[in-house]
C-alpha cells in the first residue's frame, strides 16, 4: 500500500469508485474519464508501479490480472463484440497513475491510437 497512491486508496475503499469486479488479487472499477462506452480499470491490490516491475518469478501474478480483465469483459457483455486491453507503462506511453492497471475498453468500435507524433504525416 502506498499512502499517496490514488488506486491504493480506491482499493482500500478510502476513495469512492464504481467497482465491477474483485477477487483476492485484483479490483476493477469504472474509469472516471471513460474513453468508450465500457472503460474499466483492473488493478492489483498490491502496489506495483507498472508492468515493468511485475514479479518476474511469479507469472501467475500478471496472468491473474488478465484473467480478471476477461471476466470483466464477460460481465460487461463485450466478450463477443470485442475489447481492447491497454497497459500503459512509463512516460512515453502517457502513464498517469503509477499503480499498474489494465484498461478494459469496448462497447463500441474504437480506433487504434498508438501512433506517436513522430510518425504522423
Ligand atoms: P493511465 O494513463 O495511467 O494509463 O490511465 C490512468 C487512468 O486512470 C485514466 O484513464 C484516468 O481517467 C483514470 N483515473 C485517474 N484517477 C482516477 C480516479 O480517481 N478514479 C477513477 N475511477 N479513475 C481514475
Ligand atoms: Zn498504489
Amino acid at each position: 500500500m502506498a499512502e499517496d497512491c490514488i488506486f491504493c486508496r480506491i482499493v482500500r475503499g478510502d476513495v469512492p469508485s464504481t467497482r465491477v469486479y474483485e477477487d483476492d488479487h485484483a479490483v476493477a472499477f469504472r474509469d472516471i474519464n471513460p474513453r468508450a462506452l465500457v472503460h474499466v480499470l483492473v488493478v492489483p491490490r498490491e502496489h506495483v508501479r507498472s508492468v515493468a516491475e511485475a514479479p518476474a518469478d511469479d507469472p501467475a501474478w500478471l496472468g491473474r490480472l488478465f484473467l480478471a480483465a476477461n471476466q470483466v469483459a464477460e460481465w460487461e457483455g463485450i466478450r463477443q463484440s470485442g475489447y481492447r486491453l491497454v497497459v500503459n507503462t512509463g512516460p512515453d506511453a502517457g502513464m498517469e497513475v503509477p499503480h499498474l492497471h489494465i484498461h478494459v475498453i469496448g462497447g463500441e468500435p474504437t480506433g487504434w491510437f498508438a501512433r506517436g507524433a513522430s510518425l504522423r504525416r
